[in-house]
């Protein structure tokens, strides 16, 4: 059923063979339903220096860094990049706000689609562009088991965020996998961008605003329109990657 989905995977990376043995896993908008608050929190930031940003541009932005959203919006506001001291400054403040939204909740479908991770033998990796220590110390009580310290990606680990291919390159690497032993999961156009510019099986699957086309067009191999759906088409999937060759090498 999802033949068509790898077979164009093999051909555009040039790949003989797809064996999910490691996930590489986003986490606002994917683990968590966390987006809208964080899209509040940036907006009132930059109201707060006077610069006022529509809504769904921080829907878009998703996946940066603080750091580059922040010089994005100094761009477009003042015609120059942030100092490094109005960064550190303004996404504190960013950081701030989120922390004080209603507490964000595990995305519906996430907590199945981890269990059958887990089930399947197939390593799970962080591959997160946030900083924000709020939700990842929140990991281990909503989705236990899943994801090991040691085994993870934040902005602080990378030079270069999404939609540069280095943080899920990065992931790889610290699990020793290739990238057709990864799959990506990913909400967010810069995300995907990211995940298929590193060589893994890409998946986009639509939590808000950003229409499916939007995370074809970034290079997501699949997409779902919602984390239940995935969480339940998860099997097959996994069943046509282990079972699909391509003919055409
Ligand atoms: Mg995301």
């Amino acid at each position: 059923m999802y033949n068509s989905a790898i077979q164009r995977y093999l051909l555009r990376q040039s790949q003989i063979t797809l064996t999910p043995r490691v996930a590489l896993i986003d986490m606002d908008g994917t683990l968590y339903d966390s987006m809208p608050s964080h899209a509040r929190a940036w907006q009132q930031m930059m109201r707060e220096v006077g610069v006022e940003v529509p809504i769904d541009d921080f829907f878009m932005f998703e996946g940066r860094t603080g750091a580059s959203t922040i010089n994005i919006l100094f761009n477009r506001a003042f015609n120059r990049d942030a100092t490094p001291d109005e960064c550190k400054l303004l996404y504190r403040r960013k950081t701030e706000l989120f922390a004080e939204m209603p507490p964000v909740k595990p995305m519906p479908g996430a907590r199945e689609f981890l269990e059958f991770m887990q089930q399947a033998g197939i390593r799970r990796v962080l591959v997160t562009g946030s900083g924000q220590r709020t939700l990842i110390d929140r990991l281990e009580r909503d989705f236990p088991g899943a994801f090991s310290p040691d085994l993870m990606i934040t902005s602080r680990d990378v030079t270069h965020g999404k939609p540069d291919p280095e943080p899920y390159l990065a992931a790889m690497r610290m699990a020793g996998a290739q990238p057709n032993e990864c799959i990506v999961v990913e909400n967010a156009p810069l995300g995907v961008e990211s995940g298929s510019r590193a060589g893994a099986f890409t998946i986009g699957v639509t939590t808000g605003p950003i229409p499916a086309e939007a995370l074809e067009e970034a290079g997501a191999d699949i997409v779902f329109p919602s984390m239940p759906y995935f969480a339940d088409s998860l099997p097959m999937l996994i069943y046509g990657m282990i079972t699909t060759m391509n003919n055409y090498n």
